[in-house]
């Protein structure tokens, strides 16, 4: 008998749906919660199989059709294999696999055929693991005897239209949902929703960014205004550090929206950095939780903590560059070029990390991703076609051997020396700071050191602030 009439969602990521054995830890976990509550679940693709799609679509770009092809092959094999260890009689299951594997080899097809593959065409093959996994999930919770059903965010999450990172539009999402899951959920029938993305207005297939899986439930759970969402994840929860960097990291009991925000944005892998913006308004609160020790409590993130004192965690990031901009004596105004690189940079959809500047020499520095620099350079040196021809502007230089520490913690909020303390930690072990950012919130200090003494700082900051087990 169902004791609550709120709904739950839940999502599944792709270590959580990797294999059988997986996936029957995940439908039990969803069979559990479908008989107290009405529950959606939603799905990643089998860990790899994006991956592993998207390469086929680069193959086929390239025009390399036996690689397609190994590709095709390997992509069924996994999956039909999975049918074949879940269910007594997968037939019809594994024919609807050949279905979905045989749509999207016929748009790789089309790629081979144009030597190109169209941002939109990406967006409507990608998902494919996605529609895979939803597939067997739902055909095996109901060999299981759970009605269950797969259901395809395409009809459920309305999104603009950038291809590639989508947003969701949630007045026209929510009307989706009140269509397609409310009489689902009327019926007790539990919806298992693709991840990862969307469509437009019109239904074009888009999708929400990598990792966007989680994006898909946050946005799920405000347009159903979810009691919860949970997160299945293979970690027990959001820590103090990566444990694989710092020995007595410990899991956090709780942490804030903005914490845990400001901790994806600061590249520690717990969620994708846009899901919590679609809780906020309903304050739902989110589980990240360990489908390998579902038994662990996890970590609860909510709108508030009392009682927060000092960082809770700290993150570090090595595949960052620092690319500097410098103005010669000669330049106009040094304020106009950083507003002239800012404009280029957004253009190109470089995300920017940190931003520092000197004002004595009015040089200033950005923070991006190392998979971003080619964009970055090209975009600036473009930009700045004229004033490097008539040297108003040094050369953009790039410093490589940089790394990025961000310390989070709502308590950081006027907690007296403590940004001194970090400092002096990091000195000890004779690390060099390059450049020190606050953001206005206060929740974040974040400093940018030599990439080699990156793993040291980030230990030394750890134990100053007594973060430990
Ligand atoms: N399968 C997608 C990806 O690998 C989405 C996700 O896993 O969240 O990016
Ligand atoms: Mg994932």
């Amino acid at each position: 008998m169902r004791s609550e009439s709120i709904p739950l969602v839940m999502k599944f990521g792709g270590t959580s749906m990797g294999s059988a054995e997986r996936i029957k830890v995940a439908a039990r976990l969803s069979r559990e919660q479908h008989e107290l509550r009405p529950v959606a679940i939603v799905v990643s693709a089998m860990s790899k199989i994006t991956d592993l799609l998207l390469d086929t679509m680069s193959k086929a770009e390239k025009g390399d059709e036996p690689g397609v092809d190994a590709n095709l092959a390997t992509l069924t094999e996994r999956h039909v294999a999975c049918c074949n260890e879940l269910m007594r009689d997968p037939a019809e299951t594994i024919a609807r696999v050949h279905e979905i594997i045989g749509n999207f080899a016929r748009m790789a097809k089309g790629m081979m055929l144009l030597g190109e593959r169209p941002l939109q065409s990406v967006d409507k093959a990608l998902p494919t693991g996605e529609r895979l996994s939803a597939l067997i999930m739902a055909a095996y919770l109901q060999s299981t005897g759970v009605a269950a059903k797969d259901v395809s965010a395409w009809n459920l999450i309305a999104t603009d239209d950038v291809f590639g990172n989508a947003s969701p539009l949630m007045a026209e999402t929510r009307e989706r949902c009140e269509q397609v899951i409310q009489p689902l959920f009327d019926q007790e029938i539990l919806p298992v929703v693709t991840g990862f993305c969307g469509s437009t207005l019109d239904h074009h297939p888009t999708t929400l960014g990598r990792g966007g899986s989680d994006f898909s439930a946050s946005i799920l759970a405000a347009a159903l205004d979810a009691g919860e969402l949970w997160i299945w994840t293979d970690v027990d929860g959001i820590m103090t550090a990566d444990p694989r960097l710092v020995k007595d990291a410990r899991v956090l009991s709780a942490i804030t929206y903005a914490e845990a925000a400001e901790l994806a944005y600061a590249g520690a892998k717990v969620l994708h950095p846009r899901t919590l913006a679609p809780l906020v308004e309903k304050q739902i609160p989110v589980w990240s939780k360990n489908s390998f020790a579902p038994e662990k409590p996890g970590t609860r993130i909510v709108p508030e903590i009392e009682s927060a004192d000092g960082p809770h965690a700290v993150t570090s990031m090595g595949d960052v560059v620092l690319v500097s901009v410098e103005p010669t004596p000669h330049a106009f105004s040094g304020t106009k070029l950083m507003a002239e690189a800012l404009e280029a940079l957004d253009a190109s959809g470089v995300e920017l990390l940190a931003i520092t500047s000197s004002s004595y020499r009015q040089s200033f520095c950005f923070l991006v991703r190392k998979a971003d620099l080619k964009r970055a350079r090209t975009q600036l040196e473009e930009t700045f076609q004229l004033e490097l021809a008539h040297g108003h502007m040094k050369p953009v230089q790039v410093d490589d051997q940089v790394g990025l520490i961000a310390v989070v913690g709502e308590g950081m909020r006027g907690t007296p020396g403590l940004a001194g303390r970090i400092f002096t930690a990091i000195s000890r072990e004779k690390i060099n700071i390059i450049a020190i950012a606050q953001g206005s919130s206060e929740l974040t200090i974040a400093i940018v050191v030599r990439r080699e003494g990156m793993e040291n700082a980030v230990r030394a900051i750890h134990d100053e602030c007594g973060l430990g087990g």
